[in-house]
């Protein structure tokens, strides 16, 4: 193998988080987790992620307030796709993802989005930040960003987020219909966002919006592993370090990077 063709990202970013800042500190715990002795960094499907040249770390990009923050994620991500690479993403609250999907857009045509989330992320308008962690997909689907958006662990719906759905042609798997056997092909590319709160708290507390009745951190990975389509990149967004416990949650999503990193070099 020769040049690594997935780069990975950090977005130390939590101003667009509606309840609780701590997403910031994500990226390095994230890493710090993936990196530490105390288990090794081979996937379950066999590929050693410790070994040279499958995949590019850059680190934490610096970020300044407000939108101009916002534009730097999207050019920090274009630049590496105009390269040729594939990029996963170490947010960062879930705010990253517009920015993201904005470059992503400009060279990947059709787009599709798997979104693991409790909450579809689809207000039109929350706290009047067009940014916030709480509207990305609205943000993205009015734009015309993607062409199909499917959602999996949601179960916070209101009145206004199914309208939006409705509105958009979300194909919403909630919880209540969620089988640990699904199958999800996409045809064409599809991007991979996992927001660490679409697992139930039991699995992952380090979030600022724990809503029990989620998945297992089993049944998120047998989702990913089963994905029929070509993956161009995804990220982890949300996990919250002031509200671990036993750095349980960093463990839990340097374990979902692994096998997102396998299931991308297979
Ligand atoms: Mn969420
Ligand atoms: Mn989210």
């Amino acid at each position: 193998m020769n040049n690594p063709n997935i780069s990975v990202l950090g977005f130390p970013v939590d101003e667009h988080s509606s309840f609780l800042r701590g997403p910031g500190k994500a990226p390095q715990k994230i890493l710090d987790a993936f990196y530490s002795e105390r288990t090794n960094k081979f996937s379950e499907n066999g590929i050693d992620l410790g070994s040279q040249n499958l995949w590019d770390n850059k680190g934490l990009v610096k970020l300044s307030t407000g939108e101009q923050g916002i534009n730097t994620i999207r050019d920090s991500i274009l630049a590496e796709l105009q390269k040729g690479q594939r990029c996963i993403s170490l947010g960062g609250d879930h705010s990253i993802t517009f920015p993201i999907i904005q470059a992503y857009r400009r060279i990947f045509q059709p787009l599709n989005i798997l979104h693991f989330d409790a909450h579809p992320d689809l207000y039109e308008n929350f706290a009047d930040d067009p940014f916030s962690h709480a509207s990305p997909f609205a943000r993205i689907l009015e734009n015309h960003l993607a062409d199909r958006l499917v959602q999996v662990g949601i179960r916070t719906m209101n009145d206004h987020l199914r309208k939006q759905a409705s509105r958009y042609n979300v194909e919403v798997i909630s919880m209540s219909e969620f089988s640990a056997d699904l199958k999800l092909k996409f045809d064409g590319p599809v991007y991979i966002s996992i927001d660490m709160d679409g697992l139930d708290p039991a699995f992952a507390p380090g979030v600022s919006h724990p809503e029990p009745g989620g998945l297992s951190t089993r049944e998120m990975i047998t989702v990913i592993q089963n994905i029929k389509g070509n993956i161009i990149g995804g990220e982890i967004v949300e996990y919250n370090p002031d509200r671990d416990i036993n750095d349980i949650t960093a463990a839990t999503a340097a374990k979902i990077f692994k096998e997102l990193l396998g299931k991308m070099l297979i």
